[in-house]
């Protein structure tokens, strides 16, 4: 466990905490072990080793083969490496399939890749935020394709069917991205069996520290590089190597992969808990999102009227971090781009709060929100001038 705290945080989609095993991990070499990769004496050699070994940690979570791993700075590099690095080989003939409820790292990247010419659809969901297949089924596929669906959504935890779909692209002669930072030591992945040609990952989502993620290239699949220069990753990612965070996202991934049926059971049990109890307790509370195919860690629930960073004030006074759907844009509340495209109605859409957990989530921190909850809600209903009197 990490040093005890009071405070209770439920914001794991946003960053998890470092796990201690993996700040052991790192310690050395951010002290002693300080030599380049590259360089052929063996302060070099040694340091080659644990790179080596952190991608095979890393291929062992995702069952992949480590040549398939490139180490990244982020998530967001992963995606746009899949996106830009594809593009980059097809020309300004490529074409990019995704969501309306996907992350901005990709979202952003293939808006902006539209704008450079790149042709772009954007498939939408259901209230229920899973992807309208029959919509998909209807998109055009061919080799100069790639399509990029977020494994499990970072607001409302829901799981894409990613089997299916790849298999669907790969029948076409399409290439298909998986935006996977969410899913990643979350919930099984197995790319021996599911035909994904790239996934993005991140350290800092499953307990390994910020600034460094991965992406899986599956052999025989075309992308160019993002940053050119020296012969790192296979010259795909120049730059000389991050270590001390390429051997903590090693170690994370070897944790997650070890221990992620029993602390997934455990996790889902507390979720679970606080998602009925919050339902059962607060008047005009909705959840968000599929009921079932969604990650254990993740409930996204909406307060009819309320807003959302309200809720969020007042559980920060108790000592509480969650997370809303709504962003301050221009000095104004938007609701989440997710809760939109599900169709989630103006009034439920700004008052959404996600609460994610993390495998150091306590019952006691469970009942400290359950508790907290009801209050809050009854205190910001009576205030708001968008509940009818026999409501609040
Ligand atoms: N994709 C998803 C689904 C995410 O939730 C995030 C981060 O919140 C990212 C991509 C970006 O990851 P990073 O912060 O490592 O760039």
């Amino acid at each position: 466990m990490p040093t005890k705290r009071k405070e209770i945080y439920l914001d794991n989609n946003a960053t998890t905490a470092l796990a201690p095993e993996v700040l052991e991990a790192m310690l050395p070499f951010l002290k002693d072990r300080y030599g380049n990769p590259s360089s052929i004496h063996r302060f070099g050699g040694m340091m080659k080793k644990h790179v080596e070994r952190a991608r095979e940690q890393v291929a062992a979570l995702l069952n992949a083969s480590p040549e398939e791993i490139v180490f990244t700075g982020c998530g967001s590099e992963s995606d746009n490496m899949a996106l830009k690095g594809f593009c980059a080989v097809h020309g300004s003939g490529s074409r990019i399939i995704t969501s309306t409820v996907e992350h901005p790292a990709v979202r952003t990247t293939s808006r902006h890749l539209k704008e450079k010419g790149m042709g772009l659809t954007e498939i939408g969901v259901g209230s229920d935020g899973m992807l309208s297949k029959e919509e998909f089924e209807n998109a055009v596929i061919g080799n100069n394709t790639i399509v990029s669906f977020m494994w499990a959504n970072n607001e409302t935890g829901v799981i894409f069917p990613i089997h299916e779909l790849a298999e669907f692209v790969k029948e076409r002669g399409g290439t298909f991205h998986t935006d996977a930072v969410q899913a990643a030591g979350k919930m099984p992945i197995d790319l021996k069996k599911t035909p994904v040609d790239l996934l993005a990952l991140s350290g800092h989502k499953l307990h390994a520290p910020k600034g460094v993620g991965a992406l899986f290239i599956r052999k025989g699949t075309a992308i160019e590089p993002l940053i050119h220069g020296g012969h790192q990753e296979h010259g795909l990612r120049a730059g000389t190597e991050n270590i001390a965070s390429i051997v903590g996202l090693g170690v994370a991934c070897e944790y997650a992969r070890k221990h992620m049926d029993e602390e997934n059971k455990r996790i889902k049990k507390l979720r679970d808990k606080l998602e009925e109890a919050l339902l059962r307790t607060c008047p005009a509370a909705k959840l968000n999102g599929h009921k079932t195919a969604r990650l254990p860690t993740t409930t996204n629930v909406s307060f009819e009227s309320i807003e959302g960073e309200a809720i969020l004030l007042h559980l920060d006074e108790r000592g509480i971090a969650a997370s809303s759907g709504s962003a301050c844009t221009t000095g104004s509340l938007e609701p989440s781009h997710v809760m939109l495209a599900m169709g989630i109605p103006y009034t439920f859409a700004h008052s959404s709060i996600r609460f994610s957990l993390s495998r150091y989530t306590t019952d006691n921190e469970i009942n400290a929100v359950i508790a907290a909850m009801p209050p809050i809600i009854k205190k910001l209903r009576s205030l708001s001038p968008f509940v009818e009197n026999e409501k609040k």
